[in-house]
C-alpha cells in the first residue's frame, strides 16, 4: 500500500531526512585515511541519538537476522548493507555511506560516497555519475508520472551514457512511518511503466552503480552486498518528496559537500571538478 502524506506530515519527515544529512555531514568531517569503519558507526549512533533520533538501521531485519548496526558502511567493491567494522580507511578507498534516522513517528533515509585521498579517476566519474542520476530521478519523480520514469532516467544516464552495471536486486522505496513501505523504485526501467506518482508520496531514490558488471554476490554476513567482479561500487541516495512539476530532496547533501572540500585528509582536488 503506497501512502499519501499530510503536508503536516512531509515537514516532519523532512527533519528526520535533515537528520541524516545533518549526520552524513558529521561523517564527511570525521573521515580520514586510518580510522576504523566501526569508529565511524559510533561516533554517528552518538549523533543522532544526541539530537534526539533513533536509528532506523540498527535492529532492522527479520526476527532470525536483524542489521546489528546504525550506518550501513560499504567500502569499495561493496554496494550497500556493509557492517562497520575494525577495517581501517586507506588512501584511495571510497566509501558508501547509508543513514536512516527515525524521529517523531518518520524516517528518514539517505546515502553518500566519499572519495578518501587519491582515488583513480575512473572511480571518482562514477561517483560523480551516481550522485548526478539521483538528481535526475529527483526530477521524475513528479505528479503524474509513473515509477518507471524515475528508473528510465537514472537508467539512461548511468548505463546508457556511461555503460555502468546497475544494481538489479536492490532498488529504492517509500519511505514514511515504516523505512520501506511501498512502491518499489527500481533504477533501471522503461518511461511510462509502474504505478503512477501522486502527490505527497514520499520516495527514497537510491541508485547503486558499479563501474563494471552489475552482477553481486551477498557475504557470509548475510548483509554485505559486493560486485561479482570486485570493482568499485557507488550508491547516493535522497529522500524525495513528489511534487508538481519535479520531484523535491527532503534530505540536502549540501552541508554534506561544504565539509568534503574543508576536510583536507579527503583530497579536496576531487571537488574542483
Ligand atoms: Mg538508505
Ligand atoms: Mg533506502
Amino acid at each position: 500500500m503506497i501512502h499519501i502524506k499530510s503536508k503536516e506530515e512531509i515537514e516532519i519527515q523532512r527533519k528526520s531526512a535533515l537528520m541524516v544529512s545533518a549526520t552524513l555531514t558529521q561523517v564527511a568531517t570525521f573521515l580520514k585515511p586510518g580510522i576504523t569503519t566501526l569508529s565511524i558507526d559510533q561516533m554517528a549512533e552518538a549523533f543522532i541519538r544526541d539530537n534526539g533520533g533513533v536509528p532506523s538501521f540498527k535492529g532492522y531485519g527479520s526476527k532470525n537476522n536483524t542489521f546489528p548496526f546504525s550506518l550501513c558502511i560499504s567500502v569499495n567493491e561493496a554496494v550497500v548493507h556493509g557492517f562497520p567494522n575494525a577495517y581501517e580507511l586507506k588512501d584511495g578507498d571510497i566509501i558508501s555511506v547509508d543513514c536512516g534516522v527515525y524521529m517523531n513517528g518518520f524516517h528518514g533515509d539517505s546515502a553518500y560516497t566519499f572519495a578518501i585521498g587519491n582515488v583513480e579517476p575512473e572511480t571518482l566519474q562514477l561517483l560523480r555519475v551516481t550522485k548526478e542520476s539521483v538528481y535526475r530521478g529527483v526530477a521524475q519523480a513528479a505528479e503524474g508520472n509513473r515509477v518507471g520514469d524515475i528508473s528510465y532516467a537514472i537508467e539512461q544516464y548511468t548505463h546508457g551514457q556511461h555503460g555502468y552495471g546497475i544494481v538489479r536486486e536492490l532498488v529504492g522505496h517509500g519511505v514514511g512511518k515504516h523505512l520501506h513501505e511501498d512502491p518499489q523504485v527500481p533504477n533501471y526501467g522503461r518511461r511510462g511503466d509502474g504505478k503512477r506518482l501522486k502527490a505527497n508520496m514520499v520516495l527514497a531514490i537510491e541508485p547503486m552503480i558499479n563501474l563494471g558488471t552489475h552482477n553481486i554476490n551477498q557475504a557470509d554476513d548475510g548483509w554485505t552486498i559486493t560486485t561479482a567482479d570486485k570493482k568499485p561500487s557507488a550508491h547516493f541516495e535522497h529522500t524525495t518528496w513528489v511534487r508538481k512539476g519535479k520531484g523535491e530532496t527532503l534530505s540536502s547533501f549540501e552541508g554534506i559537500e561544504a565539509a568534503e572540500r574543508n576536510n583536507k585528509e579527503l583530497n579536496s582536488e576531487h571537488y574542483q571538478q
